[in-house]
Order: C-alpha cells, then sequence, then structure tokens
C-alpha cells in the first residue's frame, strides 16, 4: 500500500499538538480518539475485497510504517474483514447463506438471517450512542 500521507493530513483527524511521551497527552489522545469502522467483502464474488483488506490489515498493523504508526495513535480501527463467509463457502456471487444481499438489509435486519448486519449495526451504535 502506497500512501501520500503527510503531517497536514493528521491535523484534520486530531488537531491539537500532541507531545510524544508526554502522559497528560497520551490520556488525550486517548479520550479524543476517533474511530474508523471499515466492513470487508459482503458480496462474496468479489475475492479482490479480500486481497484489499489484507492490505490494508498489513499497512495499518505495521510497527516500522510511520504513516500507519500516526494513524494507530489517532485512531481506533474497528475491522470486519470478511462480512460474508457463508455466501462464499454457498457459491454465492452477491447473497448471503439466506439468499439475501446483506447490503440491502441495514434498515431492518434480521437476527437470525442477517446476523453480521445486526453485529455491524451494534458496533456502530456503540460507538455513537447517541443515534
Ligand atoms: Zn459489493
Amino acid at each position: 500500500m502506497t500512501s501520500r500521507a503527510n503531517e497536514s493530513n493528521f491535523r484534520s483527524i486530531l488537531p491539537e499538538e500532541i507531545e510524544e511521551g508526554d502522559e497528560k497527552s497520551s490520556e488525550l489522545i486517548t479520550r479524543r480518539k476517533r474511530t474508523a469502522i471499515i466492513v470487508g467483502r459482503v458480496h462474496p464474488g468479489e475475492s479482490n475485497a479480500s486481497f484489499m483488506m489484507e492490505g490494508f490489515m498489513k499497512f495499518i498493523t505495521s510497527p516500522t510504517n510511520p504513516v500507519a504508526c500516526e494513524l494507530r495513535k489517532r485512531v481506533v480501527f474497528k475491522i470486519v474483514p470478511f462480512t460474508n463467509p457463508d455466501g462464499v463457502i454457498a457459491g454465492n456471487y452477491r447473497v448471503s447463506m439466506s439468499g439475501n444481499d446483506l447490503n440491502r438489509k441495514y434498515l431492518a435486519p434480521h437476527s437470525k438471517l442477517h446476523p453480521i448486519v445486526c453485529a455491524v449495526k451494534k458496533l456502530i451504535k456503540d460507538e455513537n450512542p447517541d443515534t
């Protein structure tokens, strides 16, 4: 994964100047960290999504990439890398084992037929309890 990110990109994520190693600053970072929820491969036939997610996870967990290190300081990444494995196992192109396009079930998911949609919605709701 390549990146053209530079310091100015990070200012929009957390504008305050943070001193490295300062305990008060690291507490501020922890409290003010934003969350990115990343959901991958809803449609089984889109196998390229798995490669993209693998690349992203390698990038964001890199202990040496300075961009990844900076992002992890400022953002909590919650990743659901593979949303529809049962659809892949069934050999479906677009739908889950229940025969539904999961991206079309977010408004009213059924807990037994679309459990991953319910779980992702809960993950989002937990991050935004006031919404
Ligand atoms: Zn898709």
